[in-house]
């Protein structure tokens, strides 16, 4: 049997893992691993080159406090910037949570200071309304509702796919022209105005949604990694299963506390 190589690219794990989405790395480096997959997690961060940006598989980005989200954004300049725009363009997957996101947006104003100029890859802006106004947190239930996606996902679970999460931010985010990822069951979401919840665009994946998200819904890790193998080795290759009972068992809990009925 073929040994798969994946590369995961983490962006600045350091200034960009205050919420724990160091999860969705962990995720996928066990599911690659589990199926005998040669993984490897390379950090996207202030020594990294745009080289080292082109050469990742799949590409993960956490989120973080609006004073590292301006460091990042001075860091992603020029060659680097522009490599994050050719992979996302190209259909690198990628999960991208909450100040990721407001990063690949045309930009994101934080509740105090200057407007951060974002990378523009996604048609989104990104606003905090300032430290009186509540912060969006708690639990995220979404019904995924991007076409392709939505359909991947039911394809390979045999039912509607929705997503469990957390949410934890200041900044409200409004669409342009971009699909969102899904619809809010329960929780805020984008804006907590439109029932948006994040983006997909090409194959990246951009959320409100901490938990970390992966854990708590194994299906988008594999998902990702079969749409990063796919791409890698122009085949279509089919994962084998892992058993999820216990991740399965956590989202019914966790859906029966909030009281979120969801259609079988
Ligand atoms: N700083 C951003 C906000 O408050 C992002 C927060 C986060 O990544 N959780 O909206």
């Amino acid at each position: 049997m073929k040994q798969y190589e994946l590369t995961i690219g983490w962006l600045y794990p350091t200034l960009m893992s205050t919420y724990g989405d160091r999860g969705n790395v962990i995720v996928l480096e066990r599911r690659c691993q589990w199926r005998g997959y040669n993984v490897k997690v390379l950090p996207l961060d202030q020594n990294a080159t745009a080289e080292d940006i082109k050469s990742v598989d799949l590409i993960v980005g956490g989120g973080a406090q609006d004073r590292q989200q301006e460091i990042v954004m001075r860091d992603l300049q020029g060659a680097k910037a522009e490599a994050m725009r050719e992979k996302i363009e190209n259909g690198t997957p990628g999960v991208f949570t909450c100040g990721s996101p407001q990063l690949l947006g045309h930009y994101y104003e934080p509740g105090f200071g200057q407007r951060i100029q974002g990378l523009g890859i996604l048609d989104i802006v990104s606003v905090h309304p300032g430290e009186n106004v509540r912060r969006c947190i708690g639990n995220l239930v979404v019904e995924v509702t991007a076409t392709r996606l939505a359909r991947d996902l039911q394809e390979m679970t045999g039912s509607k796919p929705y997503l469990i999460g957390f949410e934890n931010h200041g900044g409200r985010t409004k669409l342009g022209k971009v699909e969102a990822l899904g619809r809010v069951v329960y929780g805020l979401g984008n804006n907590g105005e439109d029932g948006t919840e994040g983006v997909f665009h090409q194959n990246a994946i951009a959320t409100y949604s901490h938990g970390p998200l992966l854990p708590k819904n194994p299906f988008v890790a594999d998902w990702l990694i079969q749409t990063a193998l796919r791409l890698k080795y122009q085949q279509p290759i089919t994962l084998s299963p892992i058993d999820d009972t216990l991740a399965m068992q956590g989202r019914e809990a966790m859906f029966k506390r909030l009281q979120v009925d969801l259609p079988t």
